[in-house]
């Protein structure tokens, strides 16, 4: 249930446990919203404002209308000029659930999402919707479980770091599921298949397809002028996220591209942000690890329950999650039990 519940997910964080978000300024008129709740099985995204001259391109909505809204309340605090795009990077629900809410504050705003967007949207994005909303209270149910009687989902005693990410999940799943099961899908009025340049601002804003990732339909947006990288969940921290909806073989190979273009600063999907590209760089030593392991034990005819056996990361946990029983949950669930089976069937061209 856990595996379906967040695999196409990245969650939220708390109101008594109050996490929301901390605004960076990252160069002249660029902020991020980068979000306090500490790591778990769910997640916010942050979010991007680049201010332009006339108005503002948002990058990426949040989990749930509430959050947005706390969103939208930080930029009116740093301009009044109107929002005139919001890119969302992908269609994942911590990434788009929040669009209404920047709908009903600029009518005449425009999303831009990647071309395959729209059919993901309507078929595994609604599919993934439906399953979170019929499973989320049962895993809301299974964390206050864990939580009350102190024995973890790895079946190991809660930790304190285990408790407070527990709180934050619930709180973020049940602000989800107080609005998603009636808020309309809201697809791209641009669609981007390659690359598209916004020119009518007072610098470039490139947003990119680099290939398949940790979607199918990933965008990415680069300011050459700052050589900021925006990455959406590209790079996650404190683990990486290749999840059932990943292809961990062209994920390397976008992120290779993602690293050539020499970013001096990564805004991470989740996560802060980075100054140095040390941390991508990790991400794609796994996907090449995993994509070499998964592709010996195919080569040996093993099937994908005998590679879930023979595929070997535990040098890769050790240097993600270190002793953390949190992070190697997390790590057990998105990197080993969803990226393996990401990996084996993913199609090859040799
Ligand atoms: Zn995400």
């Amino acid at each position: 249930m856990w595996r379906i519940m967040f695999c196409c997910f990245c969650g939220l964080l708390s109101g008594a446990v109050a996490a929301g978000f901390t605004v960076h300024k990252l160069a002249d008129g660029i902020y991020a919203t980068e979000r306090n709740e500490p790591p778990g099985l769910m997640f916010d995204a942050n979010n991007v404002f680049i201010i332009n001259e006339q108005d503002v391109v948002v990058v990426d909505s949040n989990i749930s209308p509430d959050s947005s809204r706390e969103v939208l309340a930080a930029l009116r605090k740093l301009t009044n000029k109107p929002v005139r795009y919001v890119i969302n990077t992908h269609w994942h629900e911590d990434h788009i659930l929040g669009n209404s809410v920047w709908r009903e504050a600029y009518p005449d705003v425009q999303f831009i999402g990647h071309v395959q967007t729209h059919q993901d949207l309507s078929t595994t994005g609604a599919t993934n919707r439906k399953g979170l909303l019929e499973n989320g209270a049962g895993g809301v149910a299974s964390l206050r479980q864990a939580i009350s009687s102190g024995k973890g989902l790895a079946g190991n005693p809660v930790t304190e770091e285990e408790r407070r990410s527990h709180e934050s999940d619930i709180f973020l799943v049940e602000r989800y599921l107080n609005e998603a099961g009636s808020l309309p899908i809201i697809y791209p009025d641009l669609e981007v298949d390659s690359r598209l340049v916004l020119t009518d601002s007072k610098r470039p804003i490139e947003i990119r397809f680099l290939g398949a990732a940790h979607t199918r339909s990933d965008l990415i947006v680069w300011l050459p002028s700052e050589k900021l990288l925006i990455a959406g969940d590209l790079v996650v921290w404190p683990i990486p996220l290749i999840g059932s909806t990943s292809y961990p073989r062209a994920y390397a190979q976008s992120l290779r591209e993602m690293l050539a273009l020499q970013p001096e600063m990564i805004v991470p999907g989740h996560g802060p942000v980075f100054r140095d590209t040390e941390y991508s760089q990790k991400i794609l030593a796994l996907l090449d690890n995993l994509c070499a392991q998964v592709q010996a034990a195919k080569q040996k005819g093993e099937t994908l329950e005998q590679a879930k056996e023979s595929v070997d990361l535990s040098a890769f946990r050790q240097q993600f999650a270190g002793d953390s029983a949190l992070l190697k949950l997390i790590f057990s669930m998105y990197v080993q039990g969803s990226g393996i089976p990401a990996a084996y069937n993913e199609p090859t061209a040799d």
